[in-house]
Formats: C-alpha cells, structure tokens, sequence
C-alpha cells in the first residue's frame, strides 16, 4: 500500500521509520517531514493544513492510507474532510479532537463522566478568574483554553505569579487566541506518565507506559518545552496502576464519547498524574505523544501499518499488539535558546557515527537539508532513541550516541530516564 503521513517533526520520522518497515507498504509520502524522513519517504512540501493539496495530491498519486501525527490538522477537520471524500485515513476527527484543542470542553467532559482529574473552573472574564484565584489561593495552575504546543499551561506558586500567568494568557494573549479563555486548576502533587491506546470508534488496544520529560532543564527545572526525552515502560505504572487507568480513565472515556454520540478513531493519550496511588488526568492528546512515540514505535513488535490500517477501517479487534521486553530511551537534541529563541540553519555534524550505535536511531525533529548538509530546522532537532536491556542499558546506548553528535548551542538533558532508574533501584 501507499502510505501518506502527515507532519515533519520526531513523532511522524518514528512513525515513517516504522512504517517502512512494513512489508505491506511499498511507498511512503510524508507532508512536510524533514532530512531524517527523507531517508524514507518521499517529502511533498505541502503544508500539513492544506487540505484540498492533500487530497488532490492522495487522488492522483493512489494513497491508500493517510497517517495523521500533530493535532493541528486534526482539530481543524483533517479526518471529516478526507473521510468526506472517501478517503481512509488514521486519526479523530475535529468534533472528537476538541478533547486536546479545548481544554474547556476536555475538563468539562471529565466531569461529566467521573473521570478523575483536578478540580477547576473555567473563565471567559479575567476578572472573574482573578477573584476565584484569590479565593482558591495557590499553588494552581493556570491554562489557556486552546491549543499552544504544549506551552499553554503555567502553574503558579504565588498569588504574584498567577496573577502575572493570567494577564499573559488573556491580556497580553501571549498564546493568542488560546487565550480567550482560561482554565483554573488544582495543583496536583506527584509523578507523571503517558498512556496512550489506539481505538477504531469500539475497540481498544491499549500502548505500553512511557514517560516524559516535559521541563527544560536537568531536575525538571526551568520553563515548559514540547518534551525533552522520554523512555518506556515507565515503572511508576505497576500492573496494578495499569488496571486503575484502564478502568477508572481510557474506558470510562471511550464510553462517555460514545454516549455524548462522538465516535473517537485514532490514537487516545492521556497524560496522567499519579497522586496518593491514584490516576488523575493533567491532559487528552488526540494523537501520539512527542516524544513519547520514539521508545514507543522503538519497542513496538507489531506490524504499524496493519495497525493503522485496522483502525481507519474499524477491524482493531483483527490486531494483536507485541512489543519487545526490551527498554527504549529518547534524549532530545535541542537549539540552544529553546524555549525560548534560537537560531537555524546550523550544520549537524556526526549522525553517521551516532547511527552505528547498536539499536540506536536517531529521529529527526526540526531538521532540513542546505546543500545537500543536514542543518537544524527548529527547537527540538533530533530524538536519539536506543534500545537496551533495561532502562539503565538503553540509557546509557542513547547518550553514548548523543555524545557523538555536535552542533553549535545544542543543549540535551542528561538525566533522561533517571526517575525510572530511581524507582528500579
Ligand atoms: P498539560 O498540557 O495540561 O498536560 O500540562 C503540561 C504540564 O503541566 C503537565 O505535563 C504537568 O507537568 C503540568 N500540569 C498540568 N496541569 C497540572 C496540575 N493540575 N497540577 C500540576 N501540574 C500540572
């Protein structure tokens, strides 16, 4: 089959690179992808959100299937357009991904259902929120509403600096029109895991556990970024854990969206805090997680295409996941600057050698190619990503290759996997 997926960051070169590796697939197309993705797809430059491209472009070159990575496309109709054409294609569609691109109406739907999460309220009016903060005191955290690249979210320790997060959310609209509205949130205390599941509108098959990294320094420190690292399993979700998020928040959810007459196909993340033993949603992804998709596909042992597949065309229940007993770490290769500003266009040097790494790859992010080098392209640029034995082995393979790359101000957590390590020990 012919394969299209849609993005260009570290989660699509994962899902390209796995996707290749199907011996039903003959050709991969990938909308905009990046140097890494290049390697195996052909990289159409059309932007992810233009739609009629995209069909026009699926028409006339035979696509079989569409694979959709980043929620922007998703929230803005990407499925309904394509499906209205009778196209196949693998994610939710934009009424079902208002469960990530509205914090609001995700909160809202949690509440409805009794899916655990944390108490909140949510303001259209800054002063109305400014006196329920003062009600309510701190520490809290405040969201904007709509999607920001998971930037959105700032939790506030004094009433000083709620008050500062509030007027940049609705005031100075530094997330623009996200920013419209605000959720105020109880601070939840303890530690994070994702789990994600594909689900084909009735059946579900749940992923194995990862974790992220999600601050920008080294101890979680410093400012919130789009994911610094991740590694899977993650052995904060003990078996029992596992039950509890199973039971008490992905099938509950899968059947409140049922009930509110939503059909939910794709892929279902949550990100959860693990408070007192108990689960608490922090956040719904209606696709997979950047980065945790690299250690996931990394460790995936079922044919990704079929998967894909079986859930554009509702057949999951025909699919049997496996996934090596192995662990995998990812350790993000940033732009010195991210966050916040930094430069592009730098060289990268010492991919070659990172690759011959055993069980090593390294996913490409915001990368591009200037005459014919590999150059950095964006904040996150690579995602090396290594199998090992346990955690401590597949950290220890990542960042023997992350020593071999360089390039000018790149910055690199070095404590990636370290909370797994301390759990084990
Ligand atoms: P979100 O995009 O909602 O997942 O939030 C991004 C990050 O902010 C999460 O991964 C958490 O680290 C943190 N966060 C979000 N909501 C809360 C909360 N209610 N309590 C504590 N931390 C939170």
């Amino acid at each position: 089959m012919k394969v299209l997926v849609i993005g260009g960051g570290g989660r699509e070169h994962a899902m390209v690179w796995k996707l290749a590796q199907s011996k039903r697939v003959e050709k991969i197309y990938c909308a905009p992808g990046n140097a890494g993705i290049a390697q195996h797809a052909e990289c159409i430059n059309t932007s992810p959100t233009d739609f009629d491209a995209l069909l026009d472009f699926v028409k006339h070159e035979w696509v079989d299937l569409t694979v959709v990575g980043p929620e922007d496309p998703l929230a803005r109709g990407i499925v309904d357009a394509f499906e209205k054409e009778g196209r196949l294609i693998m994610g939710p569609s934009a009424e079902a991904t208002q469960l990530e691109s509205s914090k609001a109406f995700c909160k809202d739907f949690m509440k409805r259902w009794g899916i655990p999460t944390a108490e909140y309220k949510t303001f259209s009016s800054y002063t109305q929120a400014e006196e329920y903060i003062r009600m309510k005191g701190t520490p809290v955290v405040v969201k904007a509403d709509g999607l920001a690249a998971g930037k959105g979210v700032i939790i506030c320790n004094t009433h000083e600096e709620a008050m500062d997060a509030l007027k940049l959310v609705m005031k100075d609209k530094a997330f623009g029109e996200a920013g419209n509205r605000v959720v105020v949130e109880q601070c939840l205390v303890g530690e994070e895991a994702s789990y994600m599941a594909f689900i084909d509108g009735s059946t579900m098959l749940p992923m194995v556990s990862s974790q992220d990294h999600k601050r920008v320094f080294d101890n979680d420190e410093g400012p919130n970024t789009g994911g610094m690292g991740a590694y899977s399993p993650a052995p904060v979700v003990t078996a029992e854990m596992e039950k509890k998020i199973m039971e008490k928040v992905m099938r509950p959810t899968l059947k409140g969206l049922r009930r509110d007459g939503i059909k939910y196909k794709g892929i279902l993340y949550a990100g959860i805090m693990i408070q007192d033993d108990e689960p608490y949603v922090l956040e719904f992804n209606c696709r997979m997680g950047d980065p945790e998709t690299q250690p996931i596909l990394q460790r995936l042992d079922t044919d990704f295409a079929s998967i894909c597949m079986a859930i554009a065309q509702g057949k999951l229940h025909d699919i049997e996941l496996k996934w090596k007993p192995e662990a995998s770490v990812c350790v993000v290769v940033a732009s010195g600057g991210y966050p916040g500003k930094y430069d592009k266009g730098i060289p990268i040097k010492g991919l070659d050698e990172a690759a011959k790494v055993p069980d090593t790859v390294v996913f490409h992010a915001g990368t591009t190619f200037n005459d014919g080098d590999v150059v950095t392209a964006g904040g996150r640029v690579l995602g090396v990503t290594a199998l090992g034995a346990d955690i401590a082995a597949a950290k220890k393979r990542a960042y023997e290759a992350v020593e071999k790359i360089h390039f000018e101000g790149m910055h690199f957590r070095k404590d990636i996997s370290d909370k797994a390590v301390k759990h084990l020990g």
